[in-house]
């Protein structure tokens, strides 16, 4: 039975949640893979130390879904205890030379081994341009990196490489492959994949339609806009909104729906 082990990173914080879920898989006597690398919280590392030891594994793969600190900066720790494990991901340059490992490039459609299973590379970009989920198909579960969070909404960085029309299109694809379970890198495993992430499909248009709608009511930029659909929100949560406003803007600039000049919109 396909049982990966949830180790938490240790990193809780208003971004991260309860932090990081990081998935081990192991198998016995044999070789093993950590999904996402943490930060290096000594905690993580000794639950990590103590389940290779129970099944008398060795750690050879460290798989990376994306190039943001919480899922990769824990990879020099793990590199100095696991002298065996290569670190792969798809490369997003600027972000990956901070953290100092030799990173190996795996890319949509690739089938890597990890635990002695077969797990189908997916490049699923929108959160981040270098995101990737990981899809083992005998257990038809999904590894979603950042692509989706149970109860919370995933932010789109758009001045950092987000897109929000890539976001929804990488949902789009994650449904069509009809999985059984998500296994998320923050929240709570996913059991009725449909339903959320159509949930969250429909979330992200019914706030196009409320950009669309504050911009026809003459408010022209990110902060006005954010104002008039996030209001009473917390104000810590507000840069983030406004990330979010300014994705939507520019997927409606995209598809010519919505121009700016100096820093003002309009339909
Ligand atoms: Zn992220």
């Amino acid at each position: 039975m396909f049982e990966p082990l949830l180790l938490t990173a240790h990193n809780p914080s208003p971004m991260t949640g309860d932090g990081n879920n990081t998935y081990l898989l192991a198998e016995t006597g044999g070789s093993a893979a950590l999904i996402d690398a943490g930060v290096g919280e000594p905690a993580h590392l000794q639950a990590i130390a103590g389940a290779l030891a129970e099944r008398h594994a060795r750690l050879d793969t460290v798989l990376v879904t994306h190039g943001h600190r919480d899922h990769a900066s824990g990879a020099p720790a793990l590199a100095v205890q696991h002298r065996a494990a290569g670190f792969a991901k798809l490369p997003w340059p600027e972000e990956d030379a901070q953290y100092a490992v030799a990173w190996r490039t795996i890319a949509d459609g690739d089938c890597v081994s990890a635990g002695g299973e077969p797990l189908v590379v997916l490049h699923t970009p929108g959160h981040s341009p270098d995101h990737l989920a990981f899809w083992h198909q005998p257990s038809r579960t999904l590894f979603t990196g950042d692509l989706v969070v149970r109860g919370s909404s995933v932010m789109i960085h758009s001045s950092r490489g987000g897109n929000l029309a890539q976001y929804l299109a990488s949902l789009e694809r994650l449904l069509a492959l009809g999985p059984a379970r998500l296994l998320p890198a923050h929240g709570p495993i996913v059991d009725d994949p449909r339903v959320v992430i159509a949930g969250y499909i429909s979330h992200r248009l019914f706030r196009e339609r409320q950009v669309e709608a504050a911009l026809r009511a003459g408010r022209t930029t990110v902060e006005a806009i954010a104002e008039s659909i996030y209001d009473g929100l917390a104000p810590a949560l507000m840069p983030a909104a406004r990330e979010n406003v300014r994705a939507h803007l520019e997927k409606l600039a995209d598809e010519g729906r919505a121009s700016e000049a100096g820093g003002h919109w309009q339909p």
